[in-house]
């Protein structure tokens, strides 16, 4: 059977698109948003993988680097950090899991508007309101669970088999973006996926024992200390926690320790929604937001410049601590109140 048959028949004319599209680049840049996670690392590594696998040249692009807990993931060639030096000028953009220019961080942000304004660049990505960046195509898909679902469909209307480290790295995102096949995303077209990702090798039960089983001390120190000091709102139905640079710096933590932990607040018995801020530096936080089933998240993000999906949004706010603690708490408060209890 030709493996265009493995694509959902109403995503399959988008699929071949992207794929007759990015035949047509080489010398191709690909990039995702900024601190990537699993999703945008996966999807550009797998996006490098097919480029690879059809000769063409490319540069994985992240300016934040390769998160400690995704090292493991095998890239088809070094993540660069800058665009400074570059093997090649670009002739072609992949842009991933981004809605926005800003997203992609600063430096290529002003890029798309300089140096590399009108090369050709395709968008592939599933977040709600996103802008469609790609000059030569945008595949944007608020249903997909991930953007690497999406990307695995392009590589299977390109004739790609998944196997080896492009499935690897496709089954990353799906596994990561699904919360391990959990969130309300997770269709029956995400398990086909999985399974046809199994089918040609990819091992994911290893792959959820490379993610979940890495844990420094550090990180489990930094989760006890913040576990405890969890506050619910609203008559239990959110729950809220700040992280402060000073916790972090007890604990000998990195920011990336605190990737799932916003998650964990969420089985609180009666949550609906969880916030979790992130000091990044004094008067800067990052927030992350998660809900289940109809409480839409994305609206409170958006409230503060940040964005989403309805049930895993966030942003960053310019506010000390606890001042934007108070803030989303008000925010989650308005937005549950509105709400009959779900
Ligand atoms: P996380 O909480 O894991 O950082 O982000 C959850 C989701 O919220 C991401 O998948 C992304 O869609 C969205 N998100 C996080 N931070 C920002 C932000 O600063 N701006 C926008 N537009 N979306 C964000
Ligand atoms: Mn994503």
């Amino acid at each position: 059977m030709p493996l265009t048959t493995e694509i959902p028949e109403t995503w399959r004319a988008p699929a071949a698109r992207m794929a007759e599209r990015l035949r047509g680049l080489d010398r191709v840049l690909v990039a995702a948003h900024v601190n990537p996670d699993g999703d945008a690392l996966g999807s550009m590594s797998a996006v490098g993988w097919m480029l690879r696998a059809l000769g063409r040249e490319c540069v994985l692009y992240s300016p934040s680097g390769v998160p400690g807990y995704l090292s493991f993931l095998p890239l088809p060639r070094t993540l660069l950090t800058s665009l400074e030096r570059l093997p090649f000028e670009p002739q072609g953009l992949v842009l991933l899991d981004c809605g926005e220019p800003q997203r992609l961080g600063e430096e290529l942000a002003s890029a798309l508007h300089g140096c590399f304004a009108g090369l050709p660049g395709i968008n592939i990505d599933h977040h709600l309101g996103s802008d469609g960046m790609g000059t030569s195509g945008n595949w944007i898909e608020p249903a997909a669970a991930a953007t690497a679902q999406l990307v695995a469909y392009v590589c299977l209307a390109a004739g790609l088999r998944p196997e080896g480290p492009l499935g690897e790295a496709l089954a990353l995102g799906l596994v990561t973006d699904t919360g391990g096949f959990a969130h309300g995303s997770t269709t029956a077209a995400v398990f086909r996926l999985a399974a046809l990702l199994g089918e040609h090798g990819c091992d994911i039960p290893g792959l959820r024992e490379k993610l979940d089983s890495n844990w420094s001390p550090a990180r489990m120190a930094l989760w006890a200390r913040l576990m405890q000091r969890v506050e619910l709102a609203c008559d239990g139905r959110a729950a809220l926690c700040l992280a402060r640079l000073d916790d972090l710096r007890r604990c000998g933590a990195l920011k990336e320790d605190l990737e799932g932990l916003v998650e964990q607040f969420r089985r609180l018995r009666g949550v609906e929604a969880s916030a979790l801020l992130r000091e990044d530096a004094p008067g800067v936080c990052k927030l992350s937001l998660r809900s289940t089933g109809d409480t839409d998240v994305r609206s409170v993000a958006v409230q503060f410049g940040g964005g989403g999906h309805r049930n895993a949004a966030g942003g960053t706010l310019r506010m000390e601590g606890q001042d934007a603690l108070d803030a989303v708490r008000a925010a989650l408060c308005r937005l549950l109140r509105g709400r009959e209890r779900g």
